[in-house]
Order: structure tokens, then sequence, then C-alpha cells
């Protein structure tokens, strides 16, 4: 045999593929999806060089897939004409993990252990889903760099590869050859196979063959008018760009042409994926320029605070050619960028306006990013609109408010939002410093996130009336205000003997406390409580504090 040479897999590598073998069977056909996806990947690249005039080994050939099956040898072949690779980008790009998100991947499946095979499905998995079903899998690649030999890779997924130069002349492009284990003999099936591309694969922008015959629908969804799609069409579409299981929550479908000319096909999910630290480093939108894709996961199109939002923008006012470094400084990709993020604005001031509770569901699921806009002052006016908090006046945990609804029955008189923070709607139910609010039946905004207050600091004013914790207001002002419910009893003064002791109690106390407390005064402001910390400073609440010590600051 000539010059064959043996590699063995990194480390974690080989804990990535012990898991994809031992997986579930239900989750297995997404390999499939995994390596048309690379395909196409490696055929918007290719393309991407013809529209920069690069130089190319068999220019010619068609931008398309083919897949091919032999039932009775059980191998399956999934080929491609794009960009293919050399000797060292086939060690580079498959011998290791180069994205830190299959790492990302591997290590969250190492920790969910008992349901791999569900989450499978909603990742990007990559190339090594190959081996859920391959027993070997051989990989024929050509470069479209000129003077690059072909090479073939070869394994059996378990510990080693091998790499040789192939002499034979093949066309540019990549075959992956795959000789299926005894029990997936179903994926070399064509039956199985269609129902396969159709169901994950079926929005990819280049033909897919199975046997000659097309099988994938090769339209550009989000370029057609609004009234030809059905929902369920652009269901499917979210489900192919997302790989989520639910239906979206909201479809915005734009379609802009002045100033500047673009499509933007946006979805925001039912769900968020907070949780999983993968999936937000994986945030942006697909940019399209004239159907031709330019970048998976663009984020400079979105502001991180709108990351939620799925989709694609496609333009026609963008050249073909423009490189993904110098896009940020292009200044019809910024104008789109911010009239993507405007109209995404509208569509949730929209929402509140006419659906609120399906607003506030919006809110649950996404709020806690959203409200991380307070640093977008071009659009602070709408960001403002759209907070949601609870309060004291809400029947419920699980009602909300916006600044004008707290405005609209605001007292009259009264110049200022109130708020307080607190761990939950209970704690801060009966907390000391609500109680002459509750008597004056003012409203209090109820703040539970840490980075409420965070927020509340950046914009300090809604309208003329200044935001202003409960720990920090002039007592003098609330005192003003009628009480709900007259005082049980009216307060005698204390007699001489009585201040005595009141006064050296408190200096007691003090002299208890030390370091601990400025002072200890008299309150003005309880009405049932014995005693409450108030804070000094008016620009730190304590809640505030607790974070700072929190992270040593
Ligand atoms: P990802 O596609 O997210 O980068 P994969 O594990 O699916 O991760 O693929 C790893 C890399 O292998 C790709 O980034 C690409 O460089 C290379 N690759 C895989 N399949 C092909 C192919 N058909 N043509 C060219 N390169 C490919
Ligand atoms: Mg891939």
């Amino acid at each position: 045999v000539k010059n064959v040479k043996k590699y063995e897999f990194k480390a974690e590598v080989k804990k990535l593929l012990d898991i994809l073998v031992h997986s579930l069977y239900t989750s297995r056909e997404i390999f499939l999806r995994e390596l048309i996806s690379n395909a196409s990947d490696a055929l918007d690249k290719l393309r991407f060089e013809q529209n920069k005039g690069t130089e190319i080994v068999n220019n010619e050939l068609p931008l398309e897939i083919r897949i091919t099956f032999d039932e009775k040898k059980k191998i399956l072949t999934i080929s491609d004409t794009g960009i293919g690779m050399t000797h060292d980008e086939v060690i580079a790009n498959i011998g290791t993990i180069a994205k830190s998100g299959t790492e990302e991947f591997a290590k969250m499946l190492a920790e969910v252990k008992g349901d791999v095979g569900n989450i499978i499905g909603k990742f990007g998995v990559g190339f090594y889903s190959v081996f859920m079903v391959a027993k070997e899998v051989t990989i024929k690649t050509k470069s479209f760099k000129k003077d690059e030999p072909a090479v073939e890779w070869k394994s059996d997924g378990l510990g080693d590869y091998e790499i040789t130069e192939i002499e034979e002349k093949i066309n540019r492009g990549t075959s992956i050859i795959i000789q299926l284990k005894d029990d997936a003999e179903e994926f070399a099936q064509k039956w199985k196979l269609e129902s396969i591309i159709k169901k994950h694969s079926n929005f990819i922008s280049f033909p897919i063959y199975l046997e000659n015959e097309k099988i994938n629908t090769v339209t550009a969804i989000w370029r057609e008018p609004k009234s030809s799609i059905k929902k369920e069409q652009y269901d499917e579409f979210y489900k192919f760009l997302t790989y989520d299981n639910d239906p979206p929550m909201d479809i915005i479908h734009k379609s802009v042409d002045a100033p500047i000319q673009f499509n933007a096909l946006l979805f925001i999910p039912k769900k968020s994926n907070d949780l999983f630290f993968y999936d937000r480093e994986n945030y942006g939108l697909d940019l399209y320029v004239r159907r031709v894709l330019i970048q998976h996961k663009n984020k400079d199109l979105l502001p991180e605070y709108l990351s939620f939002v799925k989709g694609v923008v496609d333009s026609e006012d963008l050249p073909l050619n423009i490189s993904r470094e110098t896009l940020q400084e292009n200044v019809i990709f910024t104008k789109i960028a911010s009239s993507v993020t405007s109209n995404i604005l509208s569509h949730l001031q929209e929402k509140a306006k006419n659906d609120k509770e399906g607003y506030n569901e919006f809110w649950k699921e996404h709020g806690k990013i959203f409200k991380l806009g307070y640093m977008d002052f071009a659009n602070h006016d709408k960001y403002v609109e759209l907070l949601r908090f609870n309060s004291s006046k809400c029947k419920d945990e699980n009602e909300l408010i916006s600044f004008s609804d707290y405005v609209e029955r605001i007292k009259e008189g009264q110049k200022e939002i109130y708020y307080i923070v607190g761990a939950n709607r209970s704690a801060l139910l009966l907390d000391p410093h609500l109680e002459i609010f509750k008597n004056k039946d003012l409203e209090v905004l109820f703040l539970y996130d840490p980075v409420d207050e965070f927020v509340i600091q950046a914009i300090r004013k809604y309208k003329d009336y200044e935001i202003k914790s409960v720990q920090n207001v002039d007592l003098k002002k609330i005192n003003e205000f009628k009480d709900v419910v007259e005082k049980k009893q009216e307060t005698e003064p204390l007699s001489k003997d009585d201040q005595k002791h009141f006064y050296s109690l408190l200096s007691k106390m003090k002299s208890i406390l030390g370091d601990k407390v400025e002072d200890v005064v008299e309150s003005k402001r309880l009405v049932d409580s014995p005693s409450c910390l108030v804070s000094k400073d008016e620009t730190i609440s304590s809640q505030m504090k607790k974070i700072l010590k929190m992270t040593n600051q």
C-alpha cells in the first residue's frame, strides 16, 4: 500500500465518539442531516470563492449533493461538489474537535447521561455522528485549490484513522462512504433515506439527488410573498433552522424595499435556551446576499439582548463578494442590522398591545435576556415600554405591569415610581420597608432578578417620573399622602421617663451592633414591624451591595 499514515484521535474526540456510538437508536437518523449540512456548507464556501473570482479546480461542475446506496452491501455514499479538503485540512478538520461548540456539546452530553437521544437531535452534533450508524467510514476528497492531491481518510471510529494520498484522478469535492452497521441497514433503503432528507434537510439550498431524483424543495422561502406561505411551511423551515421540536412562538416575515432592500424571516422560539450555554454562544442570524449564504449565525445583525431571535436575512443591496471581516464596517449592512432590530421591537410592541397574555408569556420566557437591552440608547423609548414587572398591586406573582400601567393609575401628586428588591413576592410582602407604601396605597414595583436593579439604575427615569428604591425615598414626601387605614391608635408622645429609656435602648443597640451599622434611630416609616434596615447611601441598595459583595467588588 502506498504512503498510508496512521493517526490517533485526540482524547476529546474519543470521548465524544464513545458517547455517540452508545447513543439511543431514535436519534441515529440525524447523522444524515449532519453530513448533508456539511456538504451544503462546503458548497456555500465554494460559491463564495467563485463570487470572489478565485481560480477553481473543475469550475464547470454543478453545485449539488448526490446520495447513492447499495442495499445488499449496506453502503451509503454522500457526495458533494463543494470546496473539498487538502491533506492538512482533513487532519485539522476531521481529526480534532476544532469548533468549541462540539466540545461544549460533548461536555453537556456527559452531564445529562440518561437522556442523550433526546438531546442529540437538538444540536448540530457534526461529522462524528456518522459513527452512530457506521462500521467504517471512508472520506475521499479533492480540494478546489490547484495542485493539491486528492486524499482518502478511513476509520472505524474506535481509536485511530488513516490517511492516504489518492493517485487516480477524481473530481473536486467530497464523498463520504459509509459501511453501515448490521443493525443500521435501513439507512441503505430508498424510502427511509427519502423521508429523513425531507424531514431534516428539505430547505438545503442546493439540489439533493437520491439516486438521480431530486428530493428537496430548494426555495428561499424568506423571499416568497407572505400570502403564499402556509403556517406549516414556516414551522417546517423553523425546525430545519433551529432543530427545535416545538413550533415557534412568533413569526416575523418582512420584506423591506426602501431605503435598503432586504427580506427577513425571523422567529421567536417558544422556549428560551438560556439553560444551554452551548446555545447561547450559538446565536445569530444567517446572512444571505441574493439567496447566496454569506454567513451562518452572524452576530452583528442582532444586539445581544435580542439573541433569542432566530432566522435569516437576505439583501439585494450587498455585494456578493463581501467579506465577513468587513461586514461590520459596511454602511448598508449596519443599516440593515438596525432596521432588523427596530422591526423586532415593533413586532413586540404590537404584541404587547394586541395580545397581552401572549406578551406576558414572551416576557416570562425571554425577558431575562431582553432586559439586557438597557444599553441600546438608540431604541431606549421602545425598550422601556416593553419592560414588565410584578408589583404590590398585582393580584399574584404572575401578573405583570409596564411603566405605562403604573403611571396610568399613579396617585395624584405622586412624582416618583417606587421599587423594592427581594427574592420573591412572599418575602417582599413581609418586608417592613413596604409597610408605609401599603398604608399610603402607593404602588411599588417588585424586582426579583438581580439584573433588574442594574436596569433601573441605568434608565433612572420613566417620562418625568424618577424611579426610586423604597429604601431611599424622602419620607416626608411619602407621609404627605393620606393613610388608607387610620392608625389603630394614635401613638402618644413618649413621657420624659420613657424617652430616657428609649434613647438608652437605642444607644445600647448601637454599641452592640458597633461597626455593622452607621446609626440606630427612631423610625417614621414603620406601621407594624418593630425595626428595619435602611440604606444611607442614595445610589446603592442593600440588594445591590449583596451582589457586589458576592462578586468581590
Ligand atoms: P462543523 O460542520 O460544525 O464545522 P463538523 O464536525 O460537521 O463540524 O465538520 C467538521 C469540519 O470538517 C467542517 O468544519 C469542515 O471543515 C470539514 N468538513 C466536513 N464535511 C465536509 C465536506 N463535505 N466538505 C468539505 N469539508 C468538510
Ligand atoms: Mg457540520
